[in-house]
């Protein structure tokens, strides 16, 4: 049990400065640092009882044994950046993995030369960007065969991880768990694409290795062995996703990979203990491209035109995709650029910001390509098609150094950002609103629908909002910003409507998020009580009495 009540560097028992934390009026002065454990990015507040640290696989299976034998519900934590509470314990035990964060090897593939890096769920997003780009690792413990394919992973060009979430304090462990994506994803698909092989631990402890090409369903019959004789089986849901960015509810096809059923099943299923992701190699040819549009309307005509702007074979996200076309395609409305410009005048972390022109709108476009003359060509076409949407091409930034391209993604960045600092602010006076952040996608041909939905009920229920995102696959986040308790009912009321809007266009409530344990009745809205009976079912055969992630995905005790 010694996993379970470690020593913090401060010194403090882990489990009784979390019981201070739950009755802050005990006696124990009340430790800031742990209080933080109770919640992640969506601001909901959670309780537990205890609180550890794995920092080996070892002391992690130790950890979900005793817990199996002691009946104790476990919520699993990544770098809590998520933003659906999925997080956020609903009592029992926070087994936070952050320390769980070696980079475990490289493995190489001489077919199609590709390379393959084991890592633990706890390590960052951030570290392992810097890493891939710099090719420096911690290589202690690695293996001899590991250490010959860093050299000769060194011999290559640049190489890169393609799914490119915003946040990048997030972990791998979090980006598998909710399948997470970024702007890139619109070529290169969600992180799902790039997980070649998983470790997983059951809620019981006990183990199951999983990998691309490996175990299939048949039909929507699903049977997988764990280590030590535990067999899972059952029937998979019966429901169809919706045909667009999808991250909401269990992946569910026919003959699917099992693999899949585990990636973006937000730990209802086990805990991810190792992660193998597959490396892309780095397009030669980066562009970035910041346009200004009088109407939005004229930004969405122009979305519409990058989204065929070459993209053939690059969603596939491999060598086909070196043709090159837009990678990423972002939208920001007139109050996102209102807000941003605001941000850059009153608060000094947002100084740096680059000063953005009057518009109604603005999009960013990124191409890849491996020939000069290729990414040329699509220049030239991406101006025309400014030109064509109301937008003036020489007012148009464009970023070619890795400098100038990190400085429009932190502009992207920064959005979300301010809205949470906005909305912190005002939860100061009233702690009970939070953001009503929508992540919903639809088919394509719906998208200029949708907007006017969404913008005429904001505008007729007199609430504040920005929207943004990725409007290269369709998927645009609106964030309604209540002043006031009242203004956050109307804007969740607003939110149920929309989802039912969404999903009658066969669109999905989560792109990108997942569903975690605020986004459950929407789920409920895109497959029924039905559907959500059949997840649970799953649940039950991996993860029996649903101790582990407790109320993620489908709830728990109404
Ligand atoms: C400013 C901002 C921007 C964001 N932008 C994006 C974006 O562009 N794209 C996007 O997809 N998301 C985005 N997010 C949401 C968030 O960053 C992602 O959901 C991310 O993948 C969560 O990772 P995490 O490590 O923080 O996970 P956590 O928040 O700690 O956990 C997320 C879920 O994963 C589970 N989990 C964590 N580790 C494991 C594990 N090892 N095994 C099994 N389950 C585990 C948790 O229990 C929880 O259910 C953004 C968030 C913020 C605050």
């Amino acid at each position: 049990m010694a996993a379970l009540h470690n020593r913090d560097e401060s010194g403090y028992n882990e489990r009784q400065i979390m019981r201070e934390h739950i009755a802050p009026s005990a006696s124990h002065p009340v430790k800031p640092d742990y209080v933080e454990y109770l919640r992640d990015e969506s601001r909901l507040v959670g309780r537990a009882d205890t609180i550890s640290f794995p920092a080996t696989r070892d002391e992690l299976q130790e950890a979900l044994r005793a817990l199996a034998a002691a009946g104790t519900p476990v919520t699993l934590q990544g770098g809590r950046t998520g933003i659906t509470g999925g997080a956020v314990p609903l009592g029992g035990h926070v087994l936070n993995l952050s320390r769980l964060n070696r980079f475990l090897g490289l493995r190489h593939e001489p077919e199609g030369n590709r390379f393959l890096l084991a890592v633990e769920p706890g390590v960052l997003l951030s570290d392992l960007r810097e890493a891939v780009t710099r090719k420096e690792f911690p290589t202690q413990g690695w293996s001899q065969d590991s250490l010959d394919t860093l050299e000769l992973f060194r011999r290559q060009g640049a190489y890169f991880l393609a799914p490119d979430p915003t946040e990048s304090t997030a972990s791998v462990g979090g980006a598998v768990s909710t399948n997470a994506s970024g702007a890139l994803s619109f070529a290169y698909g969600p992180t799902r694409r790039y997980v070649a092989s998983l470790g997983v631990l059951l809620a019981d402890g006990s183990a199951l290795s999983l990998r691309r090409g490996g175990q299939r369903a048949e039909g929507l019959q699903y049977r997988l062995q764990a280590e030590g004789g535990r067999t899972l089986e059952g029937r998979l849901p019966s429901y169809r996703m919706p045909q667009v960015k999808h991250a909401a509810g269990l992946y569910v096809e026919p003959d699917m990979e099992l693999m899949d059923l585990l990636i973006g099943s937000e730990g209802v299923l086990g805990v991810f203990a190792q992660v193998e992701l597959l490396l892309l190699p780095l397009p030669e040819q980066i562009q970035g491209v910041m346009s200004f549009f009088p109407q939005l309307s004229g930004a969405l005509s122009f979305a519409e035109r990058m989204r065929s702007l070459g993209t053939a074979g690059a969603r596939e996200g491999g060598p086909a995709a070196r043709e090159g076309g837009a990678a990423a395609i972002e939208l920001f409305d007139a109050n996102a650029l209102v807000l941003l410009r605001s941000q850059k005048k009153h608060n000094p972390a947002f100084a740096e910001l680059p000063d953005l022109p009057p518009a109604e709108g603005a999009i960013y476009v990124e191409i890849h390509a491996e020939e000069q003359e290729r990414a040329e060509a699509l220049l030239y076409s991406l101006a025309e098609a400014l030109a064509a949407c109301g937008a003036d091409p020489e007012a148009s930034w464009i970023a070619e150094h890795p400098r100038e391209l990190e400085r429009l993604k932190e502009l992207r960045h920064a959005l979300p950002e301010a809205v949470n600092l906005l909305i912190d602010e005002r939860r100061k006076a009233d702690p009970a609103i939070t953001k009503l952040a929508t992540d919903m996608a639809v088919p394509c041909p719906e998208l200029n629908g949708v907007v006017s939905l969404f913008q005429r009920s904001l505008e007729e229920a007199g609430l504040q909002y920005l929207m943004f995102g990725h409007v290269g696959d369709c998927h645009v986040h609106v964030n309604i910003l209540p002043r006031g308790v009242e203004e956050y009912r109307k804007g969740n009321a607003l939110y149920q409507d929309w989802a039912r809007a969404v999903v009658d266009r066969g669109g999905t409530i989560s792109a990108e998020h997942g569903v975690g344990k605020l986004k459950v009745p929407l789920l409920r809205i895109l497959y029924g009580e039905q559907g959500l009976e059949e997840i649970r079912a799953v649940i039950e055969t991996f993860n029996p009495g649903f101790r582990l992630n407790r109320g993620n995905m489908v709830g728990w005790g109404g």
